[in-house]
């Protein structure tokens, strides 16, 4: 039995699934935390192989069995190099090299994929059947997401396809964002705009909410949409621009499916009714019937997308 390993790097910790390479099916999974010693993050690397290497002698699993190695990472990446990584010391490196450099056997494959594109391919494979064409919105700090066109993952020629956080919604809004430009969909549905809501509607449009302010959370404000009316709107802004960049989406992709994941996603289905009520106000043509599903796996749709992204290579 041949095994590959699935590799999600975070931020804070790292989450590793052993795989079947046969079937991809999930045998085991281990985490460890995020190393920070090195100021190029150089020790990342290391601390994976050691760590692999702990695993497999735990499981009795020979290392040599081990063929490949896939790196879901929190960054655009094109074919292994990274550029710049916002949560890690990364800066102009190739990590798949960096990852190969430090393995023994030099037949061990190794690839690097985006962490959201890792996700979207996850969960396309975890769906009940696999879908053709299909859009993934992380919804978190940020806002990320993949695409599936044609069965195939769509990186983009500089590795920032499906970043739906810079998609333009609002073109009259005055707020310049860290990319640059006004109006961004970050600006409407990033955790500090929604917080930001918020306090404007409390402090400066003064109504009244039953919100506490100095431990405000976006989940906070979700789960008090029915009592509050504060968080009924700040939820429906929410749901309208998310609404707004998916129909916009829908005219240019045409998928059969939206799945939604990302901590925010734990709102669930009042969610996904909400976002779906105003897509269908600016859908148009057929796109109206598409439906909107929950990520099934949001913990587990990292490492499962990478194995995913890699099995290609193995043929
Ligand atoms: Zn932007």
């Amino acid at each position: 039995m041949y095994f590959i390993a699935g590799v999600d790097i975070g931020g804070t910790a790292i989450k590793v699934g052993i795989f079947k390479s046969s079937d991809l099916e999930l045998l085991s999974t281990f985490s460890i935390e995020t190393p920070k010693k090195d100021p190029q993050g150089l020790d990342i690397f290391e601390d994976i192989i050691k760590g692999l290497k702990t695993h497999f002698s735990e499981l009795n699993f020979e290392f040599k069995d081990l063929i490949g190695i896939s790196l879901a990472v929190p960054c655009p990446v094109v074919e292994g190099y990274v550029t710049l990584a916002a949560n890690l010391p990364w800066k102009n490196i190739n990590v798949v090299n960096e990852m190969k450099k430090r393995l023994s056997n030099e037949n061990i494959l190794v690839c690097a994929i985006n962490d959201a594109n890792a996700a979207v391919m996850g969960e396309n494979f975890l769906l009940d059947t696999p879908a053709k064409n299909l859009v993934f919105f992380t919804l978190g700090t940020s806002i990320g997401g993949g695409i599936i066109v044609n069965s195939q993952l769509l990186e983009g020629v500089h590795g920032y396809s499906g970043e739906f956080a810079h998609m333009i919604v609002d073109y009259r809004d005055k707020k310049v964002c860290g990319c640059g430009q006004k109006g961004c969909l970050e600006h409407k549905c990033s955790t500090a705009a929604v917080l930001e809501y918020a306090k404007e509607l409390v402090e400066i449009k003064k109504m009244p909410s039953i919100l506490d302010f100095k431990n405000l959370t976006v989940r906070g404000i979700f789960d008090n949409v029915s009592i509050d009316k504060v968080s009924k709107k700040v939820f429906d802004r929410y749901c309208k621009y998310l609404a707004i960049c998916a129909a916009n989406i829908a005219l240019i992709i045409d998928p059969e499916i939206f799945i939604i994941g990302g901590g925010i996603s734990h709102a669930g289905d009042p969610l996904i009714k909400n976002i779906k009520k105003y897509y269908n106000k600016y859908a148009r043509f057929n796109s109206k019937s598409i439906p909107f599903v929950l990520a099934k796996r949001r913990n587990q749709a990292g490492i499962f997308g990478t194995v995913c992204y890699l099995k290609q290579f193995l043929g």
